[in-house]
């Protein structure tokens, strides 16, 4: 296949259909990298439809990169809750303190440059560097992906064919100069719109020409993918514990490790036995299980069940990081999910 008439083929298609997004730049735009870039960090493993109403508000709140460098970190924490992968936040706030302190507030273009970047891996220093600046990257996500093992009918299956599906799609975007930054997004708007997971529109595709699993008549068996193990469930209860002033106790979790700095309820050790109470609320005489209060949460590498509890402390007491909130002034929105599904129970 001509990897030019390829291109051609879809950046026709991409002239008439691209999806329209707040943080892409319409035809004849120069884009905006600060919105480029912060678009890519959010829709790392989170999908347009979630990123779109945090990307308004954080533009709305910090309209340029020196403004998000600048805000408190708990801030940032508190507009990110509820988007996953707490991590992305705090990496994004030190990122916009390298640019605005370090860099003079422009982003690099090189991808050797960006991946020095807090929170920038391979693939969004290729989309960085394609879509903001429009310079030639391998710009592959899970949609290209499954392009690329459809129009080559790859049979090794996922994950050990990612660096085969990135070369198929290295092939096909080399020599790209002067709209590399529309074919990243054409081929991402293909997978998302058009050969799509399940019935792909191969009749409506502007590629289906070259495409072997639509020759050979099977394009949902691609791409082919290893059998998932079953996730382990780890298992912990989680707090409503109260005093006599109307307020709850809420925890501040550890800078490092699983929603990290963010804010949510106490919970005891989260483990693969036996679930046991924290040692701090063990003892407390009122202390009761809630039957109808269970938590169900997935994370990437374990699916928590969180049993909730309830009681009243009336001592001074509490653990170290844990704090107490007037429920009166509390919505629950600086909650990451799994908290937040627990407040939604019992507020
Ligand atoms: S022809 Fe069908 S399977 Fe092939 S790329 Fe197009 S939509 Fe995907």
């Amino acid at each position: 296949m001509n990897p030019a008439v390829f291109r051609r083929s879809l950046l026709k298609w991409y002239d008439t259909h691209k999806r329209a997004m707040p943080w892409r730049a319409v035809s004849g735009q120069t884009p905006n990298p600060y919105h480029v870039w912060l678009s890519e960090i959010m829709l790392q493993q989170t999908t347009v439809q979630a990123v779109i109403p945090y990307f308004l508000k954080f533009v709305k709140t910090w309209p340029s990169v020196e403004k998000l460098a600048k805000a408190d970190q708990q801030d940032v924490l508190n507009a990110w809750a509820g988007l996953g992968y707490y991590a992305r936040a705090r990496n994004l706030h030190k990122c916009a303190q390298v640019i605005a302190f370090e860099r003079g507030g422009v982003f690099p273009e090189e991808e050797k440059e960006l991946l020095k970047l807090p929170g920038v891996g391979p693939y969004t220093a290729a989309a960085i560097r394609s879509i903001a600046f429009n310079k030639s990257a391998n710009v592959v996500d899970g949609n290209v992906e499954r392009v690329m093992a459809r129009i080559y009918a790859v049979n090794e299956p996922l994950p050990d064919s990612k660096e085969t599906l990135k070369s198929h799609a290295a092939f096909l975007a080399a020599g790209e100069t002067k709209r590399a930054g529309d074919y990243a997004q054409s081929l991402m708007d293909l997978g998302a719109t058009i050969c799509t997971p399940t019935s792909p529109k191969c009749l409506l595709c502007p590629v289906s020409l070259y495409c072997k699993a639509n020759a050979q008549g099977n394009p949902e068996t691609y791409p082919v993918k290893a059998e998932k193990k079953p996730k382990p469930v780890r298992k912990g209860y989680i707090y409503w514990i109260e005093n006599k002033r109307g307020e709850i106790l809420l925890h501040r979790r550890p800078e490092k490790g699983l929603l990290g700095g963010m804010i949510g309820f106490p919970t005891s050790e989260w483990t693969e036995k036996k679930a046991a109470h924290h040692s701090a609320f063990a003892q407390v005489k009122s202390l009761k299980k809630l039957p109808n209060a269970k938590v169900k949460h997935v994370f990437t590498h374990f699916e928590l069940h969180l049993q909730g509890a309830q009681t009243r402390i009336h001592t001074g007491r509490i653990p170290e990081d844990h704090f107490w909130q007037r429920l009166d002034d509390f919505d629950g929105k600086a909650l990451p999910t799994v908290f937040r599904k627990f407040y939604k129970l019992l507020k």
